[in-house]
């Protein structure tokens, strides 16, 4: 193992490439911005008891894939694997609920952990920008979130990628459909894994992704036949705004996702060019997480998106971003005088919000002359000792390659007119 290896499944973000991690991040949460979510931040870890009791205690994401550990004062921790748990957790510590403006909307984005068999688009560590509305039930509010996702994929101009969405009722229909469900899968022939499962998460089973499961699993009964009247009409009404909005998605009664918590609504957005991990984000409603883990009632809503495979769906359709050059004005000083000169302009450029960069280390022209190159600066600066003499600086366009000598004391203010 080298010093210099990241750890197993998790891999850096260097320039270039993580310029573009950061736009998708402010492209994802544009639309939450602008639609009244305020931004939350919360700790990259947790107790323990708040995922075991929020996700579940039966997912895969708490017995297998949770990074816990156990501070030196006996804490037992983990690094938060999934958003929505904390976020409850500090909405209700921080009684956001009682501030009397229901729903509570809140953004995020941050590192997620989970520890699990690292593969192209599923790795150790992954970036998520989520959104949560907590303290309403309104199908609204549904729709609005997966409109606001959509909005936020096409404004990357993603353009294939899918929306599955189903319902998986509440604690009026649920317990019978799992009932039903469960006598179903009691009969066929599984490993004793998933027979456990059975008993613990049956909604579970329905995901498993292996073919001769699938195939037993033909004739199960559908949540879809189970549902209760006010389920189907919830679910008929966020159906129908979606419609409205012209936003097209797909009926999955087999999306079950993951966690535990969702009750009603859940969705995913899936790209097509991303292989067996395509699942670009997802959420859902989460009516009773709020009392599972120790608050009042608060029905909720909420999705997170993976900025990792978002990237990955980006290359797949071959959208290249179109990010301005960080740097607009780049200063190559030569000699010792003009050193000292040109970094009082570049200074100043800073202070008044041009973004300036240095030829740094006293090297010559012509290396100096590519790095300004590469910095995709639409003007360099040049000066040497006769330019000083005569107390002015070379300003190159960079574009038209039209150079021109400008006063020193006018640099900045040229550069600031153009
Ligand atoms: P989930 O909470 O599992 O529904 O995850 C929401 C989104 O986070 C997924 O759709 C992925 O985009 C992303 N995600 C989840 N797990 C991973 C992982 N191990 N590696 C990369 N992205 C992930």
């Amino acid at each position: 193992m080298s010093t210099f290896q990241a750890p197993k499944g998790t891999y850096d973000l260097t320039p270039p490439r993580s310029a573009t991690f950061l736009a998708v991040r402010e492209a994802i949460s544009a639309p939450l911005r602008d639609s009244g979510y305020g931004y939350i931040e919360t700790p990259g870890f947790e107790n323990v008891e708040l995922f075991a009791r929020g996700v579940g205690e039966s997912t895969d994401i708490v017995t297998k894939e949770m990074y816990t550990l156990t501070t030196k004062g006996g804490d037992q921790l983990a690094l938060r694997p999934e958003g929505t748990a904390s976020v409850l957790r500090a909405a209700l510590e921080g009684n956001l609920h009682k501030a009397g403006n229901l729903p509570v909307k809140l953004w995020y984005s941050g590192s997620y952990y989970r520890y699990e068999r690292p593969q192209a688009g599923r790795y150790r560590h992954f970036s998520q920008v989520g959104a949560e509305a907590i303290g309403t039930e309104d199908p609204v509010l549904d729709a609005e979130l997966i409109i606001l996702a959509d909005q936020a994929y096409r404004s990357l101009g993603l353009r294939e990628f899918r929306i599955l969405l189903n319902s998986l009722g509440d604690k009026e229909c649920r317990p019978a459909y799992r009932e039903a469900l469960q006598s179903f899968l009691r009969d066929l022939d599984l490993d004793e894994e998933t027979r456990r499962r059975i008993e613990i998460n049956p909604l579970r089973v329905l995901d498993d992704k292996r073919a001769e499961v699938q195939k037993q699993l033909a004739g199960a009964p559908k949540l879809r036949d189970h549902l209760c009247d006010p389920c189907k009409a919830y679910h008929e009404e966020v159906r129908a705004l979606l419609t409205a909005a012209g936003v097209a998605f797909e009926d999955d009664e087999k999306l079950v996702r993951g966690l535990d918590y969702y009750t009603r609504t859940t969705f995913e957005f899936v790209h097509d060019g991303l292989g067996s991990q395509s699942a670009v984000g997802g959420g859902g409603r989460y009516d009773g997480l709020s009392e599972m883990i120790g608050g009042p009632e608060l029905p909720s809503v909420g999705w997170a998106l993976g900025v990792d495979r978002t990237v990955l769906a980006l290359e797949a359709e071959g959208v290249e971003l179109d990010l301005p050059a960080t740097t607009s004005v780049y200063a190559v000083p030569l000699g010792e005088e003009a050193r000292r000169v040109l970094f009082g302009v570049v200074t100043e450029l800073r202070r008044a919000g041009i973004a300036a960069d240095f030829a740094f280390g006293g090297r010559g022209l012509k290396g100096a002359m590519k790095s300004a190159n590469r910095s995709g600066a639409r003007y360099t600066l040049v000066a040497g000792e006769r330019d000083l003499a005569e107390g002015v600086v070379q300003l190159k366009d960079m574009e038209s390659g039209e150079q021109t000598a400008v006063p020193l004391a006018e640099a900045a203010a040229e550069l600031a007119k153009r």
